[in-house]
């Protein structure tokens, strides 16, 4: 098949600058290059191991993605957009690649364990939530992909991913393809921090969020909050720009790096304000989104089409699905009727 990519994300909310940067980009770059069969996903399994009793959430943020997607410029003439639950092979999958990991090595999951420690799951944690590495490990084999561009936070899952597809191979013959990771060269992309300091990323399910959809209003409001140097009370004090979130998203987003080391250089001798630096992250992000933000509301204005271009795309991938789950069978000994 050449080279094939796959990539997703969790209808958990809204997509945001951690996935525009972290993966988003790198997809679109890739699909232009017309060198990738491309695929993405839309989690809805997975959004639901920690949203089970929030059906609706799920649903509607399905749409929200979709119209994600299009605004930063996935096409579906060449990429395929697909509904996880829509596809019966993963599930299947996703049970034979059960056998093959152990409880202990997915409690070792570096992801796990800090997706445990952030989502506060109450009463305990759902088996399902448990298990979803196992599941993405299906998302990425059914196309066969070998490429999977994701945020620095995901790589612990391709690792898993890599070893089923190791096992697998062994154990039953060489079908499936061993995924590598993509993140993206600039290293502070990799993990975005939220607008509320560098230790969290930013993330859909932590409310710490700038959003593509996000309007002006919002994005300036959300500048305003973002954590900057405690210690830098007065303009005239010497600031720190190690650990201040406003010059990670500078060093990220702004394209003027001079200009940004300028500012740096200002600000840690003292005499330049948060609030001037923050108005300049504003104009950089604003920029950014402003084309996005048009785009979006032009698609949201046909949700139906919207639709239509994931029915289609599920269609595709499931035709592509069920070919990979033929030689699975057959490399398990499972094809009885041929
Ligand atoms: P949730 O909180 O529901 O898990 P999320 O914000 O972590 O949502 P996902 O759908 O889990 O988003 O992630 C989709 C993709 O975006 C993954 O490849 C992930 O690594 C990447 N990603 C998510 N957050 C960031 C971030 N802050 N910086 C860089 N990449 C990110
Ligand atoms: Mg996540």
């Amino acid at each position: 098949m050449g080279n094939v990519l796959l990539t997703g994300d969790r209808p958990s909310g809204q997509l945001h600058l951690g996935h525009y940067v972290g993966s988003l980009k790198n997809r679109v770059e890739l699909q232009e290059t017309g060198k990738y069969r491309c695929f993405v996903l839309i989690a809805d399994v997975q959004a639901l191991t920690d949203n089970f009793k929030d059906p609706q959430k799920v649903r509607a943020n399905v749409l929200e993605v979709a119209l994600d997607y299009l605004a930063v410029g996935i096409d579906p003439a060449r990429t395929t957009v697909c509904i996880q639950s829509l596809m019966p092979a993963l599930s299947e999958l996703t049970v034979y690649y059960l056998n093959l990991v152990t409880l202990a090595r997915l409690q070792r999951n570096p992801t796990v364990k800090s997706e445990i420690r952030d989502k506060s799951f109450g009463a305990g944690v759902p088996a399902g939530f448990m298990v979803y590495p196992i599941s993405q490990a299906a998302d990425i084999t059914f196309c066969k992909a070998d490429t999977v561009p994701v945020g620095e936070d995901q790589l612990p899952m391709i690792e898993q991913a890599r070893e089923i597809v190791r096992d697998f191979n062994r154990i039953y013959g060489d079908v499936l393809v061993e995924p590598e990771p993509l993140v993206a060269t600039d290293e502070k992309s990799r993990r975005l921090p939220g607008i509320t300091g560098n230790d969290t990323k930013m993330s859909k399910s932590l409310n710490n969020g700038i959003y593509l959809a996000d309007d002006s209003d919002t994005l300036r409001a959300k500048i305003r909050q973002m954590y900057t140097d405690p210690g830098h009370l007065k303009v005239s004090d010497p600031g720190k720009v190690e650990g201040n979130t406003v010059f990670t998203y500078l060093d990220v987003f702004a394209e003027d790096a001079g200009h940004v080391a300028g500012l740096k250089e200002h600000y840690e001798r003292g005499g330049l304000g948060d609030v001037k630096v923050k108005e300049y992250l504003f104009e950089v992000l604003d920029a950014l989104l402003a084309p996005i933000r048009e785009r979006r509301a032009e698609y949201a204005k046909d949700p139906g089409a919207v639709l239509a271009v994931l029915k289609e795309g599920t269609g595709l991938a499931n035709e592509v699905a069920a070919e990979t789950l033929k030689e699975v069978r057959k490399a398990m000994h499972i094809d009885y009727f041929g």
